[in-house]
């Protein structure tokens, strides 16, 4: 007889997990307020009690960043191969097809370029509801190639973060990525084209470990979990109790690891700002 055994729960990769919907009501689940969801459109997605910031869809990101929403969707006809032929609770290739009809997404961040404030950039705003936002090697190819665009074009770039991290099903493939990706932005520094990193919650694993790490301007939305391993795992591995708010944005900019968290309303004009900052001439 085992000692233990694992209930077989599938993994909830579903991007609305904060707010609990019942038809056109939203419960914030920080304040317990009940948000009348024609209001929660209207702040942005940002309960007006207690200013949490819900988790939103890569699509919703984006048309906040760009001038008049509008935007053109590039690098969208790759798609994961499943190299490894995984399977764990399910075969990949099942989550994979599940993920692309439930989101309409071939994989998990959209390489978009528009104007914001006027300016031409080139934005990857990724999806967390497609597996968690993990990064294969489609992400990972995705932003290279929005790395390298940028640089040939001279166009400032914007990744806004939301991944658990290496997609585990794609093994090495995926922890391949992080070195593709990072040394692309090498480039894209010494050809001195400004990179901004938005991370927003959660942004962790191998994602933290690589590209959201390493912009010029690494920025978070408020109460955002960012880290490498979770807290959990942490305290399991140092056997230590962690601090209040370990983790999260506000703590993050305390220990030097942020350079602003800024919110939600106040992002487009504060990347705009940035970005004029940085390409004035010295
Ligand atoms: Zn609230």
């Amino acid at each position: 007889m085992a000692w233990f055994k694992r209930e077989s729960v599938p993994l909830d990769t579903s991007g609305e997990k904060r707010v609990k919907t019942e038809g056109l009501w939203a419960k914030c689940d920080q304040c317990r307020q009940i948000i009348w969801k024609k209001d929660l459109d209207q702040s942005l997605n940002v309960c007006p009690k207690c200013d949490r910031h819900f988790r939103i869809d890569a699509r919703t990101r984006l048309s906040y960043l760009f001038d008049d929403g509008k935007y053109e969707v590039e690098d969208n006809n790759l798609v994961s191969t499943d190299p490894l032929n995984f399977t764990d609770l399910k075969p990949y290739a099942e989550r994979l097809k599940r993920s692309r009809e439930d989101t309409g997404l071939n994989d998990a961040v959209i390489n978009a370029r528009g104007k914001l404030s006027g300016q031409p950039v080139i934005v990857c705003a990724m999806e967390y509801s497609f597996i968690g936002g993990s990064m294969g090697a489609v992400v990972g190819e995705m932003i290279a190639r929005a790395v390298e665009k940028a640089t040939a074009e001279k166009l400032p770039l914007i990744v806004i973060s939301a991944s658990g991290g290496a997609r585990m099903m794609e093994g090495a493939i995926s922890l391949m990525q992080l070195a593709k990706i990072s040394a692309a932005l090498a480039r894209m520094d010494e050809a001195k084209v400004p990179y901004i990193s938005v991370m927003t919650d959660p942004t962790t694993g191998g994602t933290t470990a690589s590209f959201a790490m390493l912009g010029d301007l690494n920025i978070a939305e408020p109460g955002a979990l960012i880290g490498f391993a979770g807290p959990r795992v942490i305290e399991q591995t140092i056997r230590q109790k962690l601090p209040e708010g370990f983790q999260r944005s506000e703590f993050l900019l305390e220990h030097g690891m942020l350079d602003a968290v800024v919110r939600r309303a106040d992002m487009k004009n504060y990347i705009a700002r940035a970005l004029e900052f940085m390409q004035t001439p010295a």
